[in-house]
C-alpha cells in the first residue's frame, strides 16, 4: 500500500487526483487531505478514502469540519500550522494542489520528510525555486511537475540529456480574451475572465491564463525545475490546447507532447511514474482533429508575459514579488476593486516599488525571507490599488 495525501484536495486538482485514487483503493492508504471553505466535501471524501486527518485551511471551519466527521475514525485539524504538521506525516506520495504562496509550507514538509511532491502547487518554485530543490536534495524528497507544460517537459526529455536541449517551448490556449478587440479589454467582466475556452480549472488560475499571468508563472516555473536559461524558453499560443509542450533538440528535432486538456493525464502520469499505467483520458482521433494552430502571444494584449519574462532574467527573491502582488491584484478584480487590465499595472507598480531598493530583492533565499517579501508585496499591491482607486 502506498501512503498518500492531498494538500487541496477539495479543488479541482484535488478532485482529479481522488478520482483516479479511487479508481483502485486498494493501492493506497490515505494519511491526510486538506481543503478550505467546502467542508461537506472535504469530510465526505477523507471518510470515503478513511483518510487518518482532515485539515481545513480555516481555523474558524473546524468546529464545522468536526461536526461533519462525527462518528468516523478521521481526525479533524485546522490552520496553517495543521497543514504543515499533516504534510510532515510519512508519506510516499503528496499531492500540491493548494491555490497561491499558501502552498508552499506544506510543499516544503513533505520534501523534507522525503515524500514524492507531484507539484502542481506552480507558486512554490515561483516563490522559492531553489529552496524548493534544496529542500528535495537534503530531505531525500523527489519532485514530479503536475503542470500540463511541465509535465509535457518532463516526459519529452526521459532518456536526453539536457546537454542537448536547445530550447523548451510551453503552448498558452491565449484564455478567455484571445479574440477580442484590444480596446474591449478594459471592460473584460469576471463572469468573462472564468470561462476557459478549453480547460476546466479552478477560478483564480482561469483568469490568470485569461491576463497570461499563469503562463508568466509558468515560465519561471520552467527556469526553476528544469534549470534552464531563461533565453530558452518560449511561449507559443496555441488555440486548440492539444500540445502542451515542445522540446527542440541540437539536432533540429522537436518533441511535442500532444493530449486532449485533462489534468488527469499530468497527475496519473505523477502517480505511476516511472511505469505508464492506463489512464481514462480521452484518445486522440487526429482525423477528426484535423488542424493544430500557433500564433505568437501579443505583447499588448499579455502585458503579464513581458513582466514575467524580466522576473524570470532578474531571479533572487522578485519571484515572491512577483506572484504575491499578482495573487492581491487578482484578489482586487474579483472584489471589483481594479478592473481586469489594471491587474498587470498593480503587479509591474509593485516590481519598479522593490527594484528601487535592490537589497530587498537580493536577500538570501530563506523561508523567512521568501515569507517577508511576499506580505511586503501583497501590501505594497494594496497601496498600488488604492492609489488607482483615489
Ligand atoms: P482550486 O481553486 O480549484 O482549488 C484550490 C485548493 O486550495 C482548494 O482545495 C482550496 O480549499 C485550497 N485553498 C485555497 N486557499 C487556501 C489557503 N489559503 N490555504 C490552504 N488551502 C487553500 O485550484 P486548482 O485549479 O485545483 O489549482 C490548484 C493548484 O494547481 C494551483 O497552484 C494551480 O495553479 C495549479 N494548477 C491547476 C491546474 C488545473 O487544471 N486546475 C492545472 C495546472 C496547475
Ligand atoms: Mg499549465
Amino acid at each position: 500500500m502506498r501512503r498518500v495525501s492531498i494538500f487541496g484536495a477539495t479543488g479541482s486538482i484535488g478532485q482529479n487526483t481522488i478520482d483516479l485514487l479511487r479508481r483502485a483503493p486498494e493501492a493506497y492508504d490515505v494519511v491526510a487531505l486538506s481543503g478550505g471553505r467546502n467542508i461537506a466535501q472535504l469530510a465526505q471524501d477523507a471518510r470515503t478514502l478513511r483518510a487518518e486527518v482532515a485539515v481545513t485551511a480555516f481555523p474558524e471551519r473546524l468546529d464545522e469540519l468536526r461536526a461533519a466527521l462525527t462518528g468516523s475514525d478521521v481526525q479533524a485539524a485546522a490552520g496553517p500550522d495543521a497543514l504543515i504538521e499533516a504534510a510532515s506525516r510519512p508519506a510516499d506520495w503528496v499531492m500540491s494542489a493548494i491555490v497561491g504562496a499558501a502552498g508552499l509550507q506544506p510543499g516544503l514538509a513533505a520534501l523534507g520528510q522525503g515524500a514524492t511532491l507531484a507539484l502542481a502547487n506552480k507558486e512554490s518554485l515561483v516563490c522559492a525555486g531553489p529552496l524548493v530543490l534544496e529542500t528535495a536534495r537534503k530531505g531525500g524528497g523527489r519532485i514530479l511537475p503536475v503542470d500540463s507544460e511541465h509535465s509535457a517537459v518532463f516526459q519529452a526529455l526521459i532518456g536526453e540529456e539536457l546537454a542537448s536541449v536547445e530550447r523548451v517551448i510551453i503552448t498558452a490556449s491565449g484564455g478567455a480574451f484571445r479574440d477580442w478587440p484590444l480596446e474591449k479589454l478594459p471592460e473584460a467582466t469576471l463572469a468573462q475572465a472564468s470561462r476557459h475556452p478549453n480547460w476546466d480549472m479552478g477560478q483564480r488560475i482561469t483568469i490568470d491564463s485569461a491576463s497570461m499571468f499563469n503562463k508568466a508563472l509558468e515560465l519561471i516555473e520552467t527556469k526553476e525545475f528544469f534549470q534552464v536559461p531563461p533565453e530558452m524558453i518560449e511561449v507559443i499560443v496555441h488555440p486548440e490546447s492539444l500540445i502542451h509542450a515542445l522540446v527542440g533538440f541540437n539536432d533540429g528535432a522537436l518533441m511535442a507532447h500532444v493530449g486532449p486538456p485533462d489534468m488527469r493525464h499530468a497527475i496519473g502520469f505523477a502517480l505511476h511514474w516511472p511505469e505508464r499505467r492506463k489512464l481514462p483520458v480521452e484518445r486522440l482521433d487526429l482525423a477528426s482533429v484535423a488542424r493544430l494552430s500557433f500564433r505568437e502571444p501579443e505583447d499588448a494584449r499579455y502585458p503579464a508575459l513581458r513582466l514575467g519574462r524580466a522576473v524570470m532574467r532578474r531571479g533572487g527573491l522578485s519571484g515572491a514579488v512577483f506572484n504575491g502582488a499578482k495573487e492581491r491584484a487578482l484578489d482586487g478584480f474579483l472584489a471589483g476593486r481594479i478592473g481586469f487590465v489594471d491587474m498587470a499595472g498593480i503587479v509591474e507598480d509593485v516590481l519598479n516599488r522593490f527594484e528601487a531598493d535592490p537589497g530587498l530583492l537580493d536577500g538570501d533565499m530563506t523561508l523567512e525571507n521568501v515569507m517577508q517579501t511576499d506580505h511586503l508585496a501583497r501590501e505594497w499591491a494594496d497601496t498600488a490599488m488604492q492609489e488607482r482607486a483615489g
